[in-house]
């Protein structure tokens, strides 16, 4: 009998693949004082889960293949050494019995100290050793939590012909970023228990192209390692161990899909209009200089957004100018004079560099090292965290001007709010100018520089921006994110996170309008963009540059030639006099649905024409 499971779909489409789960983050780490009373059952429960992975560490290594590799012991019997660390076994004892606190608890406060004092060892090696620690940690939470032997952190290989799905609490960027990296090819899709739509783990998961779905409560209870799953996505639905009936209807639906597709992309080679005549520009937005290809396949206009910061993350070393230089250019080269719009490092938020990388800046601030901070959000993020560490952002600056002689190189400037951090950032193009006219090397003089509209402060006050930049890109993650006070990677409040709410829909349209009226170019380069159900409101407030991931970019195509410019400035200003977001949804919903009958209307007229033409002659 199958089960069911509702999240929110975060990528289109529908797979099917077994389900494996990964080992808890310290995030799921419930935490919560105790009586006196109590402290001798917690300091057991802590004993005991010690045990219970001290013998499964054994068993594994009693049963190592003859013909492994050595560092398979080696790395088992390093963790038993870890295990065993009074540090890391006696330490949260003490923690229980002097603070008061549950077992879990206990065990997370110690493990970020000691990762601390791994993280502080200049040997690369051992620093990175506390990645050894944390996951002898999680078995041991794992044990305490009463769940079965930790998971590797790598998917296993699945058996010929199937795929696996990821079942995970929470997911960071980078382990999505280590996943493309190294199991691409086995991954079919991810299912997690928190995190929000627009959180860039999952724009990122959205760039793999794989069916994801979030917020969906309990999976990792409900779901057994191995279990037979079918996640859709577009209904953000799980089903566990499905019947066969389900099966046989799940896979019609995915052949339907696939046909789609393959429709969709005879629509590559041509130009983006509307019914009525309107070019539309569709970009794409990567993350990875090898994304690009997906880029060109979707035969996309530009790049509209390249997320550099992650060149920056999963790494000691920050990448040198030369580095960053070839990537630029390998974008720039590839697009062949298309435009591509580099934005600068947004780092901060959810997207951390390395501990390694963040002291290799010389200065490491206060509260800026490991652990979690109040509001990163909030925080030093993107152009804060530029303008903080000059050198930083001066050699990514000359890394993209020098990157602007292979091809349409723009900069954008991330989540400004202020006209003094507009300045800067324009005193800090023109100082990288300068350095490279003293080491004579080329760049385009004229590279224009223009700036995200993400922080509602900088929607509300556009006049510095439209004074001094020369492009304006609307961030509508961050916009709604901002304006609705909602962390966007929360999944307690994701259902807070609208996109048709009346303010966030003023701050687009009162962006989209300026610019026009100064002629300035305004895209949207965040998620709805490639959201079909909002592009004819978009373009009914004046849109005419589009920028998306490149997996939506042939399906807004589809919508544009269905819409009427005329017709969706109309549907703008009615959405415009409403103040319910639900409401505002049904009226595009129907208007998208009147469109599609249209749109039908005529297939199919032109089919029994072709059929008659075709008896007639
Ligand atoms: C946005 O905020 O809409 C955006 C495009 O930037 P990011 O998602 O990388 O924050
Ligand atoms: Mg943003």
């Amino acid at each position: 009998m199958s089960r069911q499971l509702i999240g929110q779909g975060v990528a289109r489409g529908i797979v099917i693949g077994r389900a494996h789960l990964l080992a808890p983050s310290e995030l799921d780490i419930r935490q919560y004082h105790i009586q006196r009373g109590d402290v001798l059952h917690e300091v057991a429960r802590l004993n005991n889960a010690f045990s219970l992975v001290r013998a499964e560490l054994e068993q594994l290594r009693a049963h190592v293949a003859e013909d492994a590799p050595p560092e398979v012991k080696a790395f088992l019997d390093l963790h038993r050494m870890i295990l065993d660390d009074s540090l890391l076994c006696d330490a949260p004892r003490d923690l229980v019995r002097t603070r008061l606190i549950n077992a879990e608890w206990a065990l997370t406060i110690q493990l970020e100290e000691v990762c601390r004092q791994f993280e502080a060892i200049e040997d690369p090696y051992f620093r990175s050793r506390s990645q050894d620690v944390r996951q002898v940690v999680e078995r041991v939470l794992r044990r305490l939590a009463g769940g079965r032997p930790s998971p590797t952190a790598l998917p296993p290989k699945p058996k010929d012909g199937e795929r696996l799905i990821l079942v995970a609490h929470d997911l960071a960027p980078a382990d999505i970023l280590h996943f493309r990296e190294d199991a691409s090819d086995t991954l079919a899709g991810f299912i997690t228990e928190l995190g929000g739509p627009t959180s860039h783990t999952m724009i990122l998961a959205r760039s793999l192209g794989l069916p994801a779905i979030v917020g969906v409560a309990e999976a990792r209870t409900a779901i057994v390692e191995g279990d037979l799953l079918v996640v859709d996505s577009d209904e953000g639905r799980v089903l566990v161990q499905p019947d066969e009936q389900a099966l046989t209807d799940y896979r019609r639906q995915i052949l339907t899909q696939s046909q789609a597709r393959s429709e969709l992309r005879k629509l590559r080679g041509k130009l983006s209009r509307t019914k009525d005549g309107i070019p539309i520009e569709l970009s794409a937005n990567i993350e990875m200089p090898e994304d690009v290809r997906d880029a060109l396949d979707a035969g996309a206009d530009g790049v509209g957004l390249f997320r550099t910061e992650f060149l920056f993350m999963n790494r000691d070393q920050l990448p040198t100018e030369d580095e960053q230089f070839e990537s630029y250019a390998k974008v720039a080269r590839a697009m062949k004079g298309k435009p591509v719009v580099v934005r600068t490092l947004d780092i901060g938020a959810d997207k951390v560099l390395n501990y390694a990388a963040r002291q290799s800046l010389g200065l490491v601030r206060d509260g800026d090292g490991p652990g979690l901070k109040p509001n990163p959000a909030l925080g030093l993020r993107a152009i804060r965290y530029c303008l903080a560490y000059p050198e930083l952002f001066l050699t990514q600056l000359r890394a993209i001007l020098r990157a602007s002689t292979q091809g349409t190189v723009r900069i954008l400037v991330p989540m400004l709010a202020h006209v003094h951090e507009i300045e800067q950032s324009l005193q800090f193009v023109a100082r990288a100018k300068e350095q490279l006219k003293e080491r004579r090397q080329k760049f385009d003089a004229r590279v224009a520089v223009g700036g995200m509209i993400e922080v509602p402060a900088a929607a509300l006050n556009l006049g510095p921006f439209i004074e001094r930049l020369k492009f304006l890109s609307l961030g509508t993650n961050d916009l709604i994110q901002y304006a609705l006070a909602i962390d966007r990677t929360d999944a307690a409040v994701a259902y807070l996170y609208e996109p048709l709410h009346p303010a966030v829909l003023q701050l687009i349209q009162q962006t989209i309008r300026s610019g026009a009226h100064a002629g300035l170019p305004v895209s949207v380069c965040g998620e709805m963009a490639g959201d079909l159900a909002s592009v004819e409101l978009l373009l009914g407030m004046g849109l005419r540059r589009f920028s998306m991931n490149p997996a939506q970019l042939l399906g807004v195509k589809q919508r544009l030639f269905e819409l009427d410019s005329r017709v969706a400035a109309r549907l703008a200003a009615r959405v415009a006099r409403l103040h319910d977001p639900l409401q505002i949804r049904a009226v595009l919903e129907r208007a998208q649905r009147t469109d599609r009958a249209a749109a039908k209307r005529v297939r199919r007229k032109s089919t029994a024409l072709a059929h008659s033409v075709g008896r007639r002659s």
